[in-house]
């Protein structure tokens, strides 16, 4: 079970680590332990369903089972694997969390920090009875006390807000390539008599004659009254004239994802369409305009995309957030959205962050629209690195 794995080098690899261990350190744990799959993929190139990553400030302990040692090994060949990086093998029926908690023992560590997001309460209660019964191999006092299990949160989803050199070249490329779809898609694809299940299937094709690995999520082709969800899945409804389409694709690339919407007009529509366009174009433009400002906080960026729709009087039929970061997740940090007490909105856009912007309203009985463009933030303001027009399309 091998799988394309991305070409980050070396230092790449030990620069991450290096972050990882200061987070480590800060907090006086022995190692923390990864299991969420992205954050493993970010910190080693392993990228199997599978697997489990104690990482402390020297080492990155990958434990993996059978299906997966080839294409470690192969990692580790091919210099595609972090120098720190130690496999460890599943023997025999031992399962992840068994040798997982043999691990520990062996290393003698007393503090373990885990992702809190990512376990499940049934594995934390087999990790804890697991470490109670395992007996330390060391000898010395401290080694009786027993094992303790910190919750931590977002660790390495902070460290993945801002994009490498290697994250960022792959990204760019992919926007290029997801770019290049969504012209062909609105040439030719998008066309009055086809259903909105056909109009996906052939995205979800084009995005693989690009070289894509695969779409990044369910096609979305959401055509006149389903236009107005925003989260509409295609259905056997035939595009008709008077129709808005919301067509809402992506393609990961080496692992990393890219994300564009894009809204076109089928034949005449009702005039209260194409100014429902009209607000969302320019809703787009404010938040990019506001994101281009040295220190702009996520929250203003959304509010940019806000205040132009309430002046048309639409806000209160824009019921998401103005954008999501992208990297090996399709939604990922920084989150542009609502400010509110959840998400007070007040993280800085920094440079190497890269983001969609997508503002959009949904209007029962009337349609909806969205627009949306992946953007990197820079040090002197940001680069759209989707390139598709934007200006009103009746087809
Ligand atoms: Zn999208
Ligand atoms: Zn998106």
């Amino acid at each position: 079970v091998t799988r394309r794995l991305s070409s980050v080098d070396g230092h790449t690899f030990a620069n991450r680590h290096r972050l990882v261990a200061d987070a480590i350190r800060q907090d006086n744990f022995h190692a923390l332990v990864v299991t969420n799959s992205s954050n493993i993929r970010y910190l080693t190139g392993f990228a199997g369903s599978a697997g489990l990553l104690v990482v402390t400030p020297e080492r990155l302990y990958l434990l993996v089972d059978f299906r997966y040692s080839a294409a470690v090994d192969g990692l580790v060949r091919a210099g595609l694997a972090p120098a720190s990086l130690d496999p460890v093998r599943l023997e025999g029926s031992a399962g992840y969390d068994r040798r997982f908690s043999e691990l520990v023992a062996e290393q003698g560590w007393r503090t373990l920090g885990f992702e809190a997001a990512h376990v499940s309460v049934a594995r934390w209660r087999t990790w804890q009875q697991a470490l109670a019964s395992t007996q330390p191999a060391s000898t010395q006092p401290e080694s009786t006390l027993p094992v303790a299990l910190v919750a931590t949160t977002r660790v390495i989803e902070r460290l993945r807000r801002r994009k490498d050199a290697a994250e960022i070249a792959v990204l760019r490329e992919a926007a290029q390539r997801l770019s290049t779809v969504a012209r062909d898609v609105l040439g030719d694809t998008v066309r009055p008599g086809r259903t909105e299940v056909e109009v996906a299937a052939e995205i979800d094709a084009r995005l693989v004659g690009a070289g894509f690995e695969k779409p990044a999520f369910d096609t979305i082709v959401a055509s006149g009254p389903n236009s107005a969800l925003p989260h509409a899945h295609p259905t056997r409804r035939t595009l008709v004239s008077g129709d808005l389409v919301v067509l809402d694709f992506g393609g990961v690339h080496e692992g990393y994802c890219v994300d564009l919407t894009r809204t076109v007009a089928i034949g005449r529509v009702n005039p209260d369409c194409r100014r429902l366009y009209q607000a969302v174009h320019e809703a787009h433009a404010a938040a990019i305009d506001l994101a281009r400002r040295p220190g702009a906080l996520t929250g203003e960026v959304d509010a940019a995309a806000r205040d132009v729709l309430r002046q048309h009087a639409l806000d209160q039929h824009f019921g998401h957030g103005t954008g999501h970061g992208l990297g090996l997740d399709v939604h990922e940090e920084p989150r542009l959205s609502r400010r509110s007490a959840e998400t007070p909105g007040d993280d800085p856009i920094e440079p190497g962050m890269v983001f969609t912007i997508e503002p959009g309203v949904y209007v029962e009985g009337l349609g909806g629209v969205r627009i949306e463009d992946d953007v990197l933030a820079t040090a002197d303001g940001c680069e759209v690195l989707t390139d598709v027009p934007r200006e009103w399309r009746q087809l």
